[in-house]
């Protein structure tokens, strides 16, 4: 039975469901044309925006240019980049950077006043521009959110939490959302010409991640639960160097730091990455994180010895890490950091073109939630808060160039059940089990009966739906995927194919994988996809 909708609001332009860095730099690229942000919290608390590190890629520093930019993304990318997106993104980088700049975002400068640029993994060049060492994420956002703020054409709504896109006549017209706090839980119907979901990544579905809790993947999910064609779902990047002190999100040792020299040992200071690797610990991410869980599986416990390249300086250079070292009773400065992978970073999403639309009219997707093609099977450090960028004002102009600010009207179905329920931990178990750094046929077919399952005990709770259907999409890409590449290891098809495919597929795609007999993965529909755009 359809729940009865306590209110219906009216939004006349765009409505934007997500307040980190992708969803308030789109709110501010859209004014003066009107928007709604609406969040589950107040603008630049959430996500993990505010929790990023190492800062923003863009070639702005001396001699730097964005086709190395954007070669090394590609390079990164392991053949599945899409060539013109990475161009465009690194072209548009340094004007990105000159908005957050003039937005207020306080990036550090070096003695002669241009903007300092530091080094990441499998980047040529010193081009991470950050803010007071490892505090990009914190800075930048709070900067994004207090212009946000102070924008007339903005209204923000926070304490509501989005659970299903709102259909009219095969076009999103909308989203419910319920309230997050008060005696009584509210259903409210946001109706909008346009919806832009910004609604960050799916670390959380995973048991050990670097994410916030708010990161469940479930823009993804009701973007495919609506229809929506999504991307390279399987492709999930595990950071190498999370801190390893049983702390849930797990704090991030950032890459910076193997940067600055710092390297990775095991409990005899035997240094592993030289032998597997001609870059050793600046190899791309997904090399460094397979090379430590194999040591750990191995039985060895692994660490990051900075005491040679960052010593004293610590504390001063990366306050965010050693805050976080300190609580766990070690010093950095003079004593290796344990570490071990976490899941970090969605590659995959809602699949989107150039102007962050989607396959659903009247729905853009923009920041971690999109796969618009940047990433392939593996993200160049630093490249994600810029795709957000570069997104946000694209899907901007094309909201504002094809969008008449109106009000619509009238109610619209309900979904029948409103709680959201936090993430169950059978699902993040199974996922870091079973769809995590090495995968193969057998434990990802048990993973999806255990999501199976985790959906009929949740008797179709839109929510949890969301978190199941997303990380249905995850199980069934790496299914259909039959070969190792990037973020993707699967141990029984270690051969990267010399044809490399991005994965398109849908929901029903998904659920056709999982009902195809064992063996039968790559027939099924999904299989096809991956050569349609
Ligand atoms: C520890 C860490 C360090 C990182 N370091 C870097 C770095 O140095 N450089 C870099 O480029 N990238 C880095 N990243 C990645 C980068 O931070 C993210 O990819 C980026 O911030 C994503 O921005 P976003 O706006 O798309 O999503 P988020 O910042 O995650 O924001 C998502 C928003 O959507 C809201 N939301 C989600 N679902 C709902 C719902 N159902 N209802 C209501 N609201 C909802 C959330 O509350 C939040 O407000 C790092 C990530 C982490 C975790």
């Amino acid at each position: 039975m359809a729940q009865h909708i306590d209110n219906i609001i009216e939004t006349k332009g765009a409505l934007i469901l997500g307040a980190g860095v992708a969803g308030l730099f789109t709110a501010l690229k859209l004014a003066p044309f009107p928007c709604v942000v609406l969040a589950d919290a107040h603008p630049g608390t959430t996500g993990s925006s505010p929790r990023a590190q190492g800062g923003i890629a863009a070639s702005v520093g001396r001699g730097d240019t964005w086709q190395s930019h954007a070669a090394d993304t590609i390079a990164a990318g392991v053949g599945l980049c899409d060539p013109d997106i990475a161009a465009l993104v690194a072209r548009e980088a340094p004007d990105r950077i000159a908005d957050l700049v003039r937005y207020g975002a306080p990036f550090d400068r070096s003695a002669d006043g241009s903007l300092a640029v530091g080094r990441e993994a499998a980047h040529s060049a010193s081009r991470i521009v950050h803010v007071k060492g490892d505090r990009a994420g914190l800075e930048v956002t709070r900067a994004l959110a207090d212009r946000v703020v102070e924008l007339p054409s903005v209204t923000l709504m926070e304490g509501f939490h989005a659970i299903e896109l709102a259909l009219e006549d095969g076009r999103v017209a909308g989203l419910f959302a319920r309230t997050c706090s008060g005696p009584e839980r509210r259903l409210v119907l946001l109706r909008a010409p346009a919806v832009i979901l910004a609604t960050g990544g799916l670390g959380a579905l995973y048991a050990i991640s670097t994410n916030p809790p708010e990161t469940r993947g479930e823009g993804l999910g009701m973007a495919a639960r609506a229809g929506a064609m999504i991307a390279d779902p399987e492709f999930v990047q595990f950071h190498p160097t999370a801190i390893a002190v049983d702390v849930d999100p797990a704090p991030l040792a950032t890459e910076a730091l193997r940067g600055e020299g710092a390297i990775l040992v095991d409990e005899n200071g035997r240094r592993f990455m030289p032998a597997l690797h001609p870059s050793a610990e600046l190899a791309p991410r997904d090399v460094v994180a397979r090379a430590i869980h194999r040591e750990v599986v191995a039985g060895h416990k692994v660490f990051l010895d900075c005491r040679k390249a960052v010593g004293a300086k610590f504390a001063e250079a990366f306050p965010t890490v050693y805050e976080a070292c300190r609580e766990a009773g070690i010093d950095p400065a003079c004593q290796p950091i344990p570490v071990a992978p976490a899941a970090h970073y969605h590659m995959g999403g809602i699949a989107t073109g150039k102007t962050g639309r989607s396959s659903l009219p009247g729905l853009w997707a923009v920041g971690e939630c999109a796969s618009t093609g940047l990433h392939g099977a593996n993200r160049l450090a630093s490249n994600s808060l810029l795709e957000a960028l570069v997104f946000g004002a694209r899907a901007a102009e094309d909201v504002r160039a094809s969008t008449q600010p109106r009000l619509t009207g009238g109610a619209l179905p309900a979904p029948a059940r409103y709680a959201a329920p936090p993430v169950p931990p059978l699902l993040r178990q199974t996922m870091t089990r079973y769809a995590g750094l090495e995968r193969d046929a057998v434990g990802l077919r048990h993973a999806l009966r255990i999501i199976d399952q985790i959906e009929r005990a949740g008797g179709h709770e839109p929510s949890l739906l969301n978190m199941t259907v997303t990380a249905k999409m995850v199980v069934t890409g790496a299914l259909a995927r039959r070969e190792s590449r990037g973020g993707h290891t699967r141990s029984d098809y270690p051969q990267t194919e010399s044809v490399a495919r991005r994965t398109f597929m849908t929901l029903a795609d998904a659920n056709a994988i999982a009902a195809a007999a064992p063996g039968d993965d790559h027939k099924a529909p999904a299989a096809l996809n991956t050569i349609r755009r």
